[in-house]
Formats: C-alpha cells, structure tokens, sequence
C-alpha cells in the first residue's frame, strides 16, 4: 500500500468556490492542498462570457476568470494539483481520501466544492449521439456547427445564453422549450427575441434524436403533448440543468433528495464534523460564480476556525 500524505485543510473541486476557498485558506496559513478534479476550473470554463461578476465591467471570458482565481490562489502558496477524488471515508475523528484509485491523503479538515454537472434527457438515442452532435457545452463544441442548424433544448439563462452564443456560429439556432415560457432573465429574453436566426418552439418535447453514420441529422419533436414535428439539424446542446457530484459522498454526507449536500444554517458546515461544503454542490437556488465564490470564503473561514479550535 502506498504511504498515506498527511495534509491540513484538502480542498476538492476547481470553480470559483474550490478556488476561493484556497485563496483564503492559504492566506490564513492553512497550507491548502487543492485537487482540480475532472473539469479544471469547473463548469464556468464551458461559459462564454461572463457579464454579471462584479469588477469585470467589460465582461470575462468564463476560462479568463477561472485563470485568474487559480493565479490568485497560486500567489498565496495554495498546492494545486491535478487529479480526481475517487473514494473517501470521512468520519468526525478521521477523513481519508483516494486520489485517482491510487494516492491516499489524510486530511485535518475537507473542504467539498465538486459542483454539479450538466443533466441530459436520458434518451436512447441521445446516448448513442453523444459526441457526434449532441453535446452538453456549447462553448466547447459550437465551433464545429459553422454555418450548420443546431438546436438548444432547455428555456433557462443557460439555453438562451447558449442559443445567443451559437447565433453567431451556426446558420439557424431552433430554442426547444417544453413549456408556453422562458425560464431565463428579461434581458436575456430580450436578446434571444431580437436575434432573426433563432427560432423558439414553446411546448416542444424531444422524444427521439435522429442519426446515421455521420453523426445527428435531425430531431422527433412532439408539439403541444400531440403532433410530431420533426426538425433537420446536425447539433443538438442540452441546457436543461446540472446534477450536483455528490456520488461518491452518498451514504456519508447528508444530502438532500435531489443529492445537494444539505449544510448546517447559514455556514458550511456538513454533517461531518470538519468537512465543509461550498459552490453548486450544495446550492440548488443561486448557483451563480458571485454566490460560489462566496460560499467557498465561507468555507475556508469555517474550517480555519475549526482547526483552531481542534488544536486549542
Ligand atoms: P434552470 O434550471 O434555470 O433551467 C433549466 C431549463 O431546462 C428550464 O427551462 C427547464 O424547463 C428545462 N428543462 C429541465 N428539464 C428538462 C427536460 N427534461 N426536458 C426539457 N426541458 C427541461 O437551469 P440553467 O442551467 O439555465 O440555470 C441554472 C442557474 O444558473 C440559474 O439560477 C440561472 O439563473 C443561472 N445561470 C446564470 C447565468 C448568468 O447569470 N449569466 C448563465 C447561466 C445560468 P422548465 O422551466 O419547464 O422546468
């Protein structure tokens, strides 16, 4: 068995919480050992541009912004490393982790900040097209649609965000939306309506995707709970919502029934005493860099105070 690394304060997870929360806890000299996880710089490095975080009046880019946390918590001594959390035993008295099925660290206290991931219909066909026309990131694969019809299924800032974003790309960007209503913000809205490329179908449901050998070729719609309609694109983007990362704490920490780790008041404190939990995997409601990144100061603050008052 490899030998287990002692750590102070291990952060898990990459966005603006897991970043904040190492910006702080190495300024507070708690020696931050920080794993990136899959996504490095979580889901906002597959964001376009960000308008809406203070100090940014010109907008960042999701990839800049994330750049620059990461730098800032650099400055400050955080060990940032690459690599997953694969298993862990988190107990009150004892909290190992496994990194990538192989490394194992012992830590004082965890800090949770692994985010959520982006939801998918859960079509047969769907899964068959994954990564030849369906795609969960439009920031990442619109490039590839130049001057192509595509489709964004979702009604939420994040589908209309998409469907500006891809507006500027593809020929024509049809909006799916299961409801008579965007979910997304006004000024979105506005934008998306003013946009003559995109076309929005209220009270569309997306019963099978459509393909053969060179990837997706179209969309089976069902109009209103009745009629089929179906649309020839060659790009289908899902924006219908995240899943917080939370298997691997399942049977261990508390979550809720949707599997957001459920915190105690208004700090971060988990079930488990010394284990933290900050950004989209325990906010269901705001999920926004600005409410991530504060949570993860949240975080970093609890858990110095905690080993504070272990050591005393
Ligand atoms: P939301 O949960 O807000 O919206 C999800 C959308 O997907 C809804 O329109 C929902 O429809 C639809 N949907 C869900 N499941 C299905 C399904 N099975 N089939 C079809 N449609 C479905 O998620 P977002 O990712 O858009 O946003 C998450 C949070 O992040 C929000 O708080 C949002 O404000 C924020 N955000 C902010 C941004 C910004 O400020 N620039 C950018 C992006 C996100 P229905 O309405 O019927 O439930």
């Amino acid at each position: 068995m490899s030998d287990i690394e002692k750590v102070n304060c291990l952060i898990i997870g990459s966005g603006p919480a897991g970043y904040t929360a190492a910006i702080y806890a190495s300024r507070a000299n708690l020696s931050p050992v920080l794993y990136e996880g899959m996504q490095t710089g979580g889901q906002l490095t597959t964001t376009n541009e960000v308008e809406n975080f203070p100090g940014y009046p010109e907008g960042v880019s999701g990839m800049d912004m994330m750049d620059d946390i990461r730098q800032q918590a650099l400055r400050f001594g955080a060990d940032i490393r690459e690599g997953n959390v694969t298993a862990c035993e988190l107990s009150d008295t004892k909290k190992i982790v496994t990194i990538d099925d192989k490394k194992t660290i012992e830590a004082e206290a965890v800090i949770i900040a692994t985010g959520a991931s982006a939801r998918y219909l859960g079509l047969e066909s769907e899964r068959k097209f994954r990564g030849m026309g369906v795609s969960a990131c439009a920031v990442c694969d619109g490039f590839f649609y130049r001057k192509k019809d595509v489709a964004v299924i979702g009604g939420g800032d994040t589908a209309v965000g998409d469907a500006l974003y891809l507006s500027g790309i593809a020929n024509k960007v049809y909006l799916i939306v299961r409801k008579n209503y965007l979910r997304a913000s006004k000024v979105l809205q506005e934008r998306v309506s003013n946009t003559p490329n995109i076309e929005i179908l209220f009270e569309h449901v997306t019963k099978e995707v459509l393909g053969d050998n060179s990837g997706v070729t179209g969309l089976r719609l069902e109009k209103q709970g009745k009629d089929e309609v179906i649309i020839n694109i060659t790009g289908m983007f899902l924006a219908i919502g995240h899943n917080p990362n939370t298997s691997i704490f399942k049977g261990q920490i508390t979550l809720d029934e949707n599997g957001y780790i459920v915190t105690e008041g208004k700090g971060t404190q988990t079930n488990i005493k010394g284990v933290f939990a900050c950004g989209d995997v325990q906010d269901p409601t705001y999920r926004q860099a600005i409410t991530a990144a504060a949570s993860g100061c949240k975080a970093a603050l609890d858990t110095e105070r905690y080993l504070l008052s272990k050591g005393e």
